[in-house]
């Protein structure tokens, strides 16, 4: 996989000949935060992760330094270390590629969390379509372990005792939830838990349990070797650090990139060091973030906008899972999130019932629209499932259908408007 704009967490993609090589990613730079992480007081990890301001890359953006300390202060004998590679969002690759390319930088994020949080055991649940990526990280796993970088007495300090087992996914995307993945990792059917509790408290095998997504753990060794001011200093002051972008759709250079957080957006998008502008020669219309789940934009509207948590959220946009997916004028939004609702009534896991039957009523009135069939009082029927689905569903699967539908609707009513036959 070609990645433009090396920087930090891609700084070893395509230097390693063999990226489950311990010795030669030591070379590089790995291990250097274990090495370090085990000379720290544990509550100045936190504090670490806390000036880092690293917000959690699996699409939530919770704070993982905030996370860390639920955990730290949780009272078990027992702790789990679980790694979310379930990467399930349409248009989302850069899990993937961070597997593929430094799969022991996850490792060593992970070891890390053992450490701190005295576990025995972490999980890597990976999405069951990554065949190949599942034998990169078992080959990586046992690199490790024949290094001394897992296993028992880890870097030869008694009582470290760690290691990391692989969880596979059977094609679940509901399962990318955390306490579904856990429940999946127990055998059990992979459908979210109701919280409270938090996992910090009851998670795994009932027990208290971290679970961070691939890119969170690898930004971990980076924020320990070079500080959690330093990492901040690459983002912004209220998100740190670099993110893994996956830009694809109607430009011309489709890709991973790795940018610094609060990089303008019309850079990414028209700039030839990234998407280079419109692949087609037509105008760029609009651009869904982070995942079915996120938001759109109107390209014409987000010249002065920088790719920051902060910035997007002030536009009422979102980082998500990191997708940007972008469309050029000649893409109809309604055409568009019909395939979003098939996405959604396809994936709904069945357990409740707003989310169960609503992911299906607002399909069949997407195809309704697509085939301008809709009549007078559709389009208010729509609205009132949308709120229905968001404000009843027990997950954020269910929760968040309407983000895209409702962002469509609002910057694109006429494309709506002329969906509805007013003859009937
Ligand atoms: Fe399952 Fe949807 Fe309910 Fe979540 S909201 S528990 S995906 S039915």
């Amino acid at each position: 996989m070609v990645v433009r704009n090396q920087a930090v967490l891609t700084a070893r993609f395509n230097k390693l000949q063999d990226p489950t090589d311990v010795e030669t990613f030591c070379q590089l730079g790995g291990y250097a935060g274990l090495r370090k992480v085990v000379e720290m007081n544990k509550v100045d990890v936190l504090d670490e992760l806390d000036q880092s301001v690293l917000l959690g890359r699996g699409g939530a953006a919770y704070p993982v330094g905030k996370k860390w300390r639920n955990l730290f202060y949780a009272e078990s004998d027992t702790k789990y270390i679980v790694c979310n590679a379930d990467e399930g969002e349409p248009g989302t690759f850069k899990d993937m590629a961070l597997i593929a390319n430094d799969p022991l930088a996850i490792i060593e994020g992970m070891t890390i969390a053992g450490y701190v949080f005295n576990s025995q055991q972490g999980y890597i649940y990976i999405r069951g379509e990554y065949r190949n990526m599942h034998r990169r990280l078992r080959q990586a796993l046992t690199n490790a372990r024949k290094a001394n970088f897992l296993g028992e007495n880890i870097l030869g300090i008694p009582g470290f005792n760690y290691d990391i087992k692989i969880i596979s996914g059977a094609g679940a995307y509901v399962c990318g939830e955390s306490s579904a993945l856990l429940n999946s990792i127990e055998g059990k059917t992979g459908r979210p838990r109701v919280k409270p509790p938090h996992l910090a408290e009851v998670g795994l095998y009932l027990k208290p349990t971290l679970v961070n997504n691939v890119e969170s753990y690898a930004n971990i060794p980076v924020i320990i070797r070079e500080g959690g001011a330093a990492f901040r200093a690459l983002g912004t002051d209220k998100g740190g650090g670099t993110k893994l972008v996956c830009l694809t759709g109607h430009v011309k250079n489709r890709g991973l990139y790795e940018v610094n957080l609060g990089t303008p957006l019309h850079d990414i998008l028209y700039s030839e060091k990234y998407g280079g502008g419109s692949s087609t020669g037509r105008p760029l219309k609009f651009i869904h973030f982070g995942g079915q789940s996120g938001p759109i934009g109107a390209v014409e509207q987000l010249d002065d906008v920088a790719y920051s948590y902060d910035d997007l959220r002030a536009n009422e946009l979102t980082v998500g899972s990191g997708a940007i997916v972008v469309m050029d004028d000649s893409v109809s939004i309604i055409d568009y999130l019909t395939v979003v609702a098939e996405f959604f009534a396809h994936e709904s896991c069945g357990k409740c019932t707003p989310c169960r039957i609503g992911t299906m009523r607002i399909l069949e009135l997407m195809e309704k629209f697509q085939r301008k069939e809709a009549i007078p009082g559709d389009l208010e029927i729509f609205e009132t499932m949308l709120t229905h689905v968001t404000e009843l569903s027990a997950c954020g699967l269910g929760q968040s259908v309407s983000v895209s539908m409702f962002s469509g609707l609002r910057l694109f009513p006429e494309e709506f408007e002329v969906a509805i036959n007013r003859q009937t």
